[in-house]
């Protein structure tokens, strides 16, 4: 695809292969960091020269990926211009707050004073649920549309710890 493109829509194009850049360098590392540990080869340098060209591999299509989908969020089903849809709004209603609590185990101690008891975890928050909606726009044709959807949110979130 070689189309020229405005420069709202280079601007829409530069973010989107910011987030990719980001998205790509993070999981690459992490593959990279994995491949790291799994092989061993000596000497180290080999080792990490190696986990180095993973790395760049693992970037290169990893941000393919990340592109391919982030692209397809910014084409306007309008028009079909690409790198063209921004969100211009969000809205959001408040709609209910429900306090909620869960108790867990997290197993047994395994040393300590209270080696062989078991850990109960008490955890509270709140649910917070919301109704939002988002107003996208073209940049090309000017074509407006709206997605809305209810949201939940865990907040206020706390956890304590006891013993039996
Ligand atoms: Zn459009």
């Amino acid at each position: 695809m070689n189309e020229i493109l405005s420069a709202s829509q280079e601007k829409i194009k530069k973010a989107v292969y910011i987030k990719a850049w980001c998205w790509g360098g993070v999981s690459s590392f992490l593959i990279a960091l994995f491949f790291y540990h799994i092989v061993s080869i000596s000497p180290e340098i080999f080792r990490l020269g190696l986990s180095f060209v993973v790395f760049v591999i693992a970037f290169m299509i990893a941000v393919k990926i990340a592109v391919y989908f982030l692209s397809g969020d910014h084409q306007c089903e309008a028009c079909n211009a690409t790198y063209s849809v921004e969100l211009i709004n969000t809205e959001e209603v408040f709609l209910s707050a429900i306090p909620r609590s869960a108790i867990k185990s997290g197993g047994r101690m395994l040393s300590g004073d209270r080696e062989g008891k078991e850990i109960i975890i008490h955890e509270n928050w709140t649910e917070e649920k919301y109704d939002v909606t988002r107003e996208y726009s073209c940049v090309v044709c000017g074509d407006n549309y709206l997605e809305q959807g209810i949201e939940t949110r865990k907040t206020s979130f706390s956890s304590a710890k006891t013993y039996r």
